[in-house]
């Protein structure tokens, strides 16, 4: 059985739906890119698949439970557990040092700071930014932030990483780099990547592509 998996999703914000009748499965350990045009509804899928959303039709499973049927509560948890995200900006805390930041996961889950910080200074060692890690992110450019967010979602050992365009925002040397760092250390821990993106440069890291068209995936590994 896949690991998540997605049946039907439909989701609109106004009259317009963004997601229709959508299907998705991820495999454990799998690098799955989603691509398709702007607008055409691969954020929202990401969206719901990692529980920040929830879908207006549709269910989705991941390992064995029904995450549609959770309480916004057990997703929150279940995120915090389960799950790393790794966004276009990558969003770090510019009040926290770099290696803070890549902590911050792992306090949130009761760790201990100095435990934390040495995980956390391991990681960023792995993704070869460790002389940044007493920076502030408004002190380091962009290809080393996106480097820090990409430990930050790895410091749990989470199940699953959800990348929202997660070079977009990089010079395409640095998207590759990013890129390169990303599906190694997904590889080496077993974590399994939804990787959104319209970039075939960035989705050629993948194991498998599917493509979103005006809020629907027909997802092929269904007809398996
Ligand atoms: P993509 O990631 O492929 O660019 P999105 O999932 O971001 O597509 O958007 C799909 C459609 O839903 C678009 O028409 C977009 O304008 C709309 N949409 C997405 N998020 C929101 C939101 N929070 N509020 C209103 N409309 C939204
Ligand atoms: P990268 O190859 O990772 O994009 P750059 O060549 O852009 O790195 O940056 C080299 C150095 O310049 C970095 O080590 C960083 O300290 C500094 N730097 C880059 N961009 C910024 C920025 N926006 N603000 C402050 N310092 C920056």
């Amino acid at each position: 059985a896949p690991l998540l998996s997605a049946r039907g999703i439909d989701k609109a914000y106004g009259p317009t739906p963004a997601l229709a009748g959508a299907d998705f499965s991820l495999r454990a350990g799998e690098v799955v890119a989603v691509m398709g045009p702007s607008g055409s509804g691969k954020s929202t899928l990401l969206h719901c698949l990692a529980g920040i959303v929830r879908p207006d039709g549709g269910t989705i499973h991941y390992d064995g439970r029904e995450l549609t049927a959770m309480s916004d509560a057990q997703r929150s948890a279940l995120r915090r557990s389960d799950f790393g995200f790794v966004f276009q900006f990558g969003q770090l805390v510019p009040e926290l040092t770099c290696v803070e930041n890549v902590a911050l996961p792992l306090r949130l889950n009761g760790t201990r700071r100095k435990e934390a910080e040495l995980r956390a200074r391991e990681w960023l060692a792995r993704l070869e930014v460790e002389d940044v890690a007493g920076k502030r992110p408004g002190e380091i450019s962009g290809g080393q932030g996106q480097r820090v967010a990409v430990a930050r979602a790895l410091v749990t050992a989470p199940r699953v990483i959800f990348a929202d365009e997660p070079t977009g925002a990089l010079d395409s040397l640095n998207g590759e780099r990013v890129m390169a760092l990303l599906t190694d250390a997904s590889r080496d821990t077993g974590a399994a990547v939804v990787l959104v993106t319209h970039e075939a440069r960035v989705a050629a890291y993948s194991d498998r592509e599917i493509v979103v068209r005006d809020g629907s995936v027909r997802d092929t590994e269904w007809a398996a």
